[in-house]
């Protein structure tokens, strides 16, 4: 049907939050797809590059990606999760859902826990909510505000842009540092999720996920939804982008999969490509050809091997290494 995911992630992405309005986004959307198939079609073409790219990432060993998932109940956060994880290795992927903060939590700044759970280089990190918490239930839980504990003083009328500025510093400083954020909100509609909510009630295999905290949570949408506006009005980057993809529809959420798909894609391909090309001085426009791909594998194989022979600056070395070579060739 000619739509690529790159035409998916343009739709959908937002980078500059400032004109950003929720309503001129359709929970329902589905653009010019009609079924699951055409969804499918689509994806699978992307699972394909999705191992090869992440291969990539974790051998260049240099940038992260982390993808951050936020959405009311039942907007489909775990089934989406669950897609982008069946396209990658999960050696290579680590998926943290963070939960109401604990003791030991609450006793730290609230960006502590979300640090500690960050990605190494050369991997994937999934957050499942995250410290965007802090702009979304915090803001409309304010009695959570007050166990986090922080000294009355600089708790002040200020704070929720304060929040955004310190996100968004946060997120300035990981991208600086090679860690690469990405943003997913998933955005269902009112009524569908009630839809969800008595499906999960009426069967038994479902009714695990229900919680009657979910109804309360229910019940303030509307303080939810100006949450959500103001936090990706207000933390939506060129560096950092927001993707506001519509979640009504099942069949179409394995799309938003397929846009965390693209981002690993493109992050790994981008970044090592251009990494591979600067270290060894060629035109990048060389490797982006046909057969480009074994060039490339050239380009890494070299650029590491003259970097381990910089490290370990000896013959001696590089001749036990070559024994070591040869040992595990004899085995
Ligand atoms: P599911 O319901 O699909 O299993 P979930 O992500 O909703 O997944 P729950 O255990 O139901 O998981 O809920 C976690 C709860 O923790 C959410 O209501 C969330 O808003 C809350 N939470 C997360 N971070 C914070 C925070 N910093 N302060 C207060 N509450 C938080
Ligand atoms: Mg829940």
């Amino acid at each position: 049907m000619g739509i690529t995911l790159k035409d998916l992630s343009d739709r959908y992405r937002v980078c500059d939050g400032h004109k950003f309005h929720l309503k001129n986004f359709e929970p329902d959307d589905t653009w010019k797809f009609k079924s699951k198939e055409d969804v499918d079609e689509l994806l699978d073409h992307s699972l394909k590059r999705l191992a090869d790219m992440q291969g990539r990432l974790y051998a260049q060993n240099e940038w992260a990606l982390l993808l951050v998932f936020q959405a009311m109940d039942a907007a489909g956060k775990d089934g989406t999760i669950k897609h982008v994880m069946s396209g990658v290795n999960p050696q290579g992927c680590e998926v943290y859902s963070f939960k109401s903060p604990s003791t030991e939590e609450l006793d730290h700044d609230f960006l502590w826990r979300c640090m500690r759970r960050l990605p190494e280089r050369g991997r994937i990190g999934i957050f499942n909510r995250s410290y965007y918490e802090e702009t979304l239930v915090v803001r409309v839980h304010k009695e959570f505000l007050a166990n986090e504990k922080m000294p009355r003083q600089l708790v002040t009328k200020h704070i929720w842009k304060e929040r955004f500025e310190d996100i968004a510093n946060f997120e300035r400083y990981l991208s600086r540092n090679g860690v690469i954020v990405r943003k997913f909100y998933l955005n269902v509609s009112r009524e569908e999720q009630k839809e969800r909510f008595l499906k999960r009630l009426d069967d038994p295999k479902r009714n695990w996920k229900f919680s009657p905290a979910d109804i309360r949570e229910r019940q303030l949408w509307p303080q939810y939804m100006d949450a959500y506006e103001d936090t990706i009005r207000h933390t939506a980057t060129e560096q950092s982008p927001w993707y506001v993809v519509p979640a009504d529809h099942k069949w179409f959420t394995r799309r938003d999969a397929g846009l965390a798909q693209v981002e690993i894609s493109r992050s790994a391909a981008g970044h090592s490509q251009r990494l591979c090309c600067r270290a060894r001085g060629v035109d990048e426009g060389e490797i982006a050809g046909s057969g480009g791909r074994r060039r490339l594998k050239h380009v890494v194989d070299r650029s590491v091997l003259r970097e381990v022979v910089k490290r370990i600056g000896s013959v001696k070395h590089t001749h036990g290494q070559q024994q070591h070579r040869a040992q595990i060739r004899n085995r």
